[in-house]
């Protein structure tokens, strides 16, 4: 394939990470940089204090770790970084992403209690205060933000009253909200916020981040299960070498990085870009009833992230057919996740607006009356 730089992307990914990207963001990968350069390093510096700064007030006491890898690499530092070797942790779950985070534990063999609340229903809180309260052991509890899997937006704030009130450690999986919804990591009394480059901040795929307390971070040094992934060694030598990697680090996807994070500025913050993803997941919901699609979930679990919905009833409707269709038509949106229904799923962050969401369910209403 030849790839013309000036041509205009293809199609809007409606895929929540990697998602659509501005051109500034993309641009801003084509020149290549030295990784031990002084003027690398400082933009990594700042990268590092604006991300602390976007999650909370007091940025004293907290700290910013970035990571090679996916999202998930990130979580896996946190997990196998942040939990002692007597240590017990508590994950809620409610979907993909926190079922992920037990299997993470499982291989790393650490003591784990699931409190599972099926794909469609909110955390069980009463069940999680139940159990903190029966099992001392445990000394760490972990919940996903915004599910991906369905869209559900879990109660973080709730569920981090409840374990702060019983002295547990809070690990929060906010891989697909940070950046678009707003939250204060000392509010909410997280020790550990996990996210990553290419979801609400809108830069492109390869690091991933953690936003932690400092006095937690020390508490880290010499407990990873694993060299690369050792949360602790990688923000000490951040911290010790003003900006530095260990190994080599995403060079360009950090340069682009950047740029997404003023961009973010320029957008009014987090609470703006929380406002426009609202008015876009608001268009996409309400055209897409209005044109006999149902959501999977009620509105008041509904992220404005990313959404749910069924199948038509038509029984001739196929996934494969209403994603080549939509993909012709510039759109392309997310297979389903879940067992108990047959879904698919539009994620509407990104560089994406209220306007091509009605576009899109221009697109989807003349698809969906063909197939
Ligand atoms: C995207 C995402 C992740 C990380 O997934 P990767 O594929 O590793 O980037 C983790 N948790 C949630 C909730 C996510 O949305």
């Amino acid at each position: 394939m030849n790839i013309n730089l000036l041509d205009d992307n293809p199609y809007l990914l409606l895929t929540p990470g990697p998602l659509s990207t501005s051109k500034r963001v993309k641009a801003a990968m084509l020149k290549d940089w030295c990784t031990w350069d002084r003027d690398y390093n400082d933009l990594v510096q700042e990268i590092r204090a604006r991300l602390v700064a976007l999650a909370t007030d007091r940025t004293e006491d907290y700290s910013s770790v970035l990571m090679q890898g996916s999202g998930t690499f990130c979580v896996e530092s946190v997990i196998g970084s942040a939990i002692g070797a007597d240590g017990k942790l508590l994950v809620m779950v409610n979907g993909a992403y926190g079922n992920r985070i037990a299997q993470m534990a499982g291989v790393l063999g650490i003591d784990t209690v699931v409190l599972d609340s099926g794909e469609v229903a909110l955390p069980d809180l009463q069940k999680l205060e139940m159990t903190l309260q029966a099992d001392p052991a445990i000394s760490h509890v972990a919940m996903v933000h915004c599910e991906t899997t369905t869209g559900i937006l879990n109660p973080i704030a709730e569920a981090g009253r409840i374990a702060k009130k019983h002295g547990k450690i809070y690990i929060v999986d906010a891989m697909s909200s940070f950046g678009g919804v707003p939250l204060d990591v000392a509010d909410i009394g997280i020790d550990f916020l996990i996210s990553s480059a290419n979801k609400c901040i809108q830069g492109v795929p390869g690091f991933g981040f953690v936003i932690a307390l400092r006095e937690r971070l020390e508490e880290c040094k010499g407990r990873a299960r694993s060299l690369s992934l050792d949360l602790y060694d990688q923000w000490h030598h951040m911290e010790t070498n003003g900006g530095k990697w260990r190994y080599t680090s995403p060079t360009h996807i950090v340069r682009a990085f950047y740029e997404a994070l003023c961009e973010l500025q320029e957008e009014g913050g987090v609470a703006a870009r929380y406002e426009r993803y609202s008015r876009n997941q608001s268009a996409l919901v309400t055209g897409m009833r209005s044109i006999g699609f149902r959501t999977l979930l009620p509105d008041d679990l509904q992220s404005p992230i990313i959404t749910s919905f069924y199948y038509p009833d038509d029984p001739s409707f196929t996934f494969v057919d209403f994603y080549q269709q939509l993909k012709s038509r510039g759109f392309v949106i997310y297979p389903g996740k879940i067992s108990l229904a047959d879904t698919f799923r539009i994620g509407n962050i990104g560089e994406v607006h209220e306007e091509d969401m009605r576009r899109l369910i221009a697109a989807i209403g003349h698809v969906a009356s063909a197939v």
